[in-house]
């Protein structure tokens, strides 16, 4: 194999839409820019779909439906599983091409290519695991045949955040399902999707199947395949406040929806808690990702007798957290995505500090290009403060103290979101009383990453609707249907 080079994983993705199992230019010969955020270069340029296109895609995905779900589960399955082996085999380049247009440093890259592939992996084997069943009636003469057929053409919207896991975590079920699909990547990292979409090719996927729209106008794209009628369903994962308008897109044409929207994940220390263990699930649940994750630590809540020490030892941490562009050995704080996250982050902690917050290290963008932003934190951040309703997106942690359990779990649950929350606790009581209590989809219980393809991911209340991976994830693009059979 050739060396792995910034210019030679950029130039080996191909730049254009992929419609139909070919590459295309946008009709209109457009192209947008997608750039370096640790310097803010140009890395290339990729096709700017129309609304043409994105038609052109789903006429692609309508007419290969009934074949796909026709086709064997078992090679449905088994083009996953090659796909799988092609990311592990391709980590490497993929990882770099995934850092030069997200910023995230090498080693997460990496990571997140294994995690992509794993939800390949994963539904290879649920492919093959679709069930049924045959049950008498209760009137003891008819008989009930239940089956589960694919929900049909699919629209994929994806975020930047974590720009090819959140392809595969929608792409693995709809391809183990026997949907076919329309994905439209995130503006700001079209190159992992694209890539992906070579990886399937190569791996057997039918033409059609897959089809791959990158678009500066994901609105005037995406609406009209919504009303068009012949998508059954819309995956999407991004901001709450995007997904409401989908939602109500949605609405009109009765489209299946799968919501994985946004968070604000408290994290909760007790006082009987390992601290050593605390601390270290702090730096994961915030400084994954940069913070840029919707399972990101957005508030700490830290019990009285602990809260000095775990603040103490969390500054030293974040203080000592080397920055730089992702691709220097050594870096495990990179660049934000772009200057108005770096922009809304300050804004956050300006607030938090006008209202009495105290920073204890961080808290300032660095000098020179790119969107660089200091590893944060902040104590005595009041209720009221913007950061403890907004999503920080950012390596900034916000500490309020607590005493007892149920200010903790008032304090946790006061939002619109619902997405996961952190608990540390030795005592098992209340490790699963706190956990039932919480108002999330998911609890990291004495851990500070949920995140696994085998396990449901998604949140309650405004963080979303449905479930991605685990053994429910292929239900997502899976219809029931009840035949009534008289004997
Ligand atoms: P975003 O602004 O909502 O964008 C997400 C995707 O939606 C992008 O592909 C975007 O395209 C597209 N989009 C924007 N407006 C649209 C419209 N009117 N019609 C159709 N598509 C539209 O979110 P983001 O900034 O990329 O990602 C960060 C957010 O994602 C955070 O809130 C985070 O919590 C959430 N997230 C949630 C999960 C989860 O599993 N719950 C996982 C990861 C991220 P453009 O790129 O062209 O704008």
């Amino acid at each position: 194999m050739s060396a792995v080079t910034e210019s030679s994983v950029v130039e080996a993705v191909t730049k254009e839409l992929f419609i139909g199992g070919k590459w295309t230019p946008s009709t209109s010969g457009a192209t947008f820019p997608v750039h370096d955020p640790a310097t803010g270069a140009v890395l290339c340029e990729v096709a700017d779909a129309s609304a043409d296109d994105g038609m052109a895609a789903l006429d692609a995905a309508a007419s290969a439906q009934a074949d796909w779900a026709a086709h064997p589960p078992r090679e449905r399955g088994e083009i996953l599983r090659r796909a799988y082996d092609a990311l592990l085999t391709r980590q490497e380049e993929l990882a770099l091409l995934m850092t030069l247009e997200m910023g995230k440093p090498l080693a997460e890259s990496r990571g997140e290519v294994a995690y992509a592939a794993e939800f390949f992996r994963w539904f290879a084997e649920e492919a093959v695991r679709i069930d049924g069943g045959y049950a008498v009636a209760p009137n003891g003469t008819g008989r009930f045949l239940v089956t589960k057929q694919p929900v049909g053409p699919s629209l994929l919207i994806t975020p930047w955040n974590f720009p090819m896991a959140m392809g595969t975590r929608k792409i693995g079920p709809a391809v183990a399902a026997g949907c076919t699909m329309v994905v439209k990547p995130a503006e700001q990292t079209p190159l992992s999707m694209l890539a992906l979409a070579q990886v399937l090719a190569e791996a057997g996927l039918p033409d059609g199947v897959l089809n791959v729209v990158t678009t500066t106008d994901p609105g005037g794209v995406m609406e009209p395949l919504i009303r068009d009628g012949r998508a059954r369903k819309l995956s999407f994962t991004g901001s709450t406040a995007v997904g409401r308008v989908l939602l109500r897109q949605c609405a009109d044409k009765v489209l299946r929806t799968s919501m994985e929207l946004g968070g604000n994940a408290p994290f909760l220390v007790f006082d009987d808690a390992d601290l050593d263990a605390a601390v270290d699930g702090a730096m994961q649940a915030k400084m994954r990702n940069i913070g840029e994750a919707c399972t990101a630590a957005n508030r700490f809540y830290v019990q009285r007798g602990v809260a000095d020490e775990f603040a103490r030892r969390l500054t030293e941490r974040m203080s000592a957290l080397p920055i730089g562009r992702g691709t220097e050995e050594g870096v495990v704080v990179g660049p934000l995505i772009d200057s108005d996250a770096v922009a809304k982050v300050g804004e956050l902690v300006e607030d938090a500090a006008r209202r009495g917050a105290q920073v204890l290290t961080g808290g300032a963008t660095l000098d020179g290009p790119g969107n660089f932003y200091q590893p944060t934190v902040l104590t005595n951040v009041p209720s009221g403060a913007r950061m403890s309703a907004e999503e920080i997106f950012g390596p900034v942690a916000p500490i309020s103290v607590f005493d007892t359990e149920d200010e903790a779990l008032a304090a946790a649950n006061d939002t619109e979101y619902g997405l996961v929350g952190y608990v540390y606790t030795n005592d098992v009581k209340r490790a699963l009383r706190v956990s039932e209590r919480l108002e999330t989809g998911m609890v990291g219980l004495n851990q500070g990453i949920v995140s696994n393809p085998a396990a449901p991911f998604g949140g309650v209340k405004q963080s979303g609707l449905g479930r991605e991976g685990g053994t429910v994830g292929i239900d997502e693009f899976l219809e029931t249907k009840y035949i009534a059979v008289s004997l």
